[in-house]
């Protein structure tokens, strides 16, 4: 007979999708600079393992994007909190647009430390993937849309936050002008044939930018799917 405690142990010790495996990326987030301690305590409580597919669950606490079907891709978690930890730094957030859902991860993150998570998608069965986990998983603050996120989301505008996750030639200007005043935009651009990671921060008479170095996103594509 097997002793009961010895068949609880397993799956929380050694477990590939464990708390010490989730801790272990914690550390290596602190470890590359990541200093805000809700962000990491966001990703240590967030089951990334829930946003790809089964046959990944081992790797989903690696730090590396993943595939997540539609040739698409579940950003690396360094990136998640670095664009995070950008977009916080505007203060006091109620409201934040995301574009690109892709999985639902990012999303997800933002929830933990954001009142309200507006985000759009253009694939959408990528957008009822992610429905769905955010039901199975209790987030009931990340409101979704199925659209070209070129435009944003004018109705809910402005927005506190805004972070992209699709790389672009250029931001457009609608999406810029959802920013409230002080608000930050995350997004990787292209520039040059490299993608870099800008913080743009609306101010009362115009923008300024900062670049927080290379990136590599999948690219935002025009129209539905
Ligand atoms: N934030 C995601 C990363 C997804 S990858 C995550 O945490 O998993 C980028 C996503 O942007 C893809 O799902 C892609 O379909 C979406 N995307 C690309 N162009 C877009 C557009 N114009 N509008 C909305 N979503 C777009």
């Amino acid at each position: 007979m097997i002793h009961r405690r010895s068949l609880k142990r397993i799956p929380q010790g050694i477990g590939m999708t464990s708390q010490g495996t989730r801790d272990r990326l914690v550390r290596r987030l602190r470890d590359n600079g990541i200093k805000n301690e809700k962000i990491l305590k966001a990703i240590a409580t967030t089951p990334r393992h829930e946003f790809v597919d089964e046959a990944l669950s081992s790797r989903a606490y690696e730090d590396t994007a993943l595939p997540i079907g539609q040739s698409q891709t579940i950003s690396q978690p360094w990136v998640v909190a670095r664009m995070t930890e950008a977009v916080l730094e505007c203060g006091k957030l109620d409201k934040v647009l995301e574009v690109g859902t892709g999985s639902g991860y990012q999303a997800a993150i933002l929830a933990a430390l954001v009142p309200k998570v507006f985000t759009v998608e253009r694939i959408e069965e990528l957008l009822k993937q992610a429905r769905r986990r955010f039901h199975k998983l209790g987030l009931h603050n990340i409101y979704m849309r199925y659209a070209d996120g070129h435009l944003g989301w004018p109705s809910q505008a402005p927005f506190d936050g805004i972070v992209i996750t699709a790389a672009a030639t250029e931001i457009h200007q609608e999406l810029l002008e959802q920013l409230r005043p002080g608000g930050i935009m995350v997004a990787p651009v292209e520039r040059h044939g490299m993608q870099r990671l800008l913080a743009i921060r609306r101010t009362e008479d115009g923008y300024e930018e900062k670049d927080l170095g290379g990136v590599i996103f999948v690219p935002m594509l025009s129209g539905l799917s």
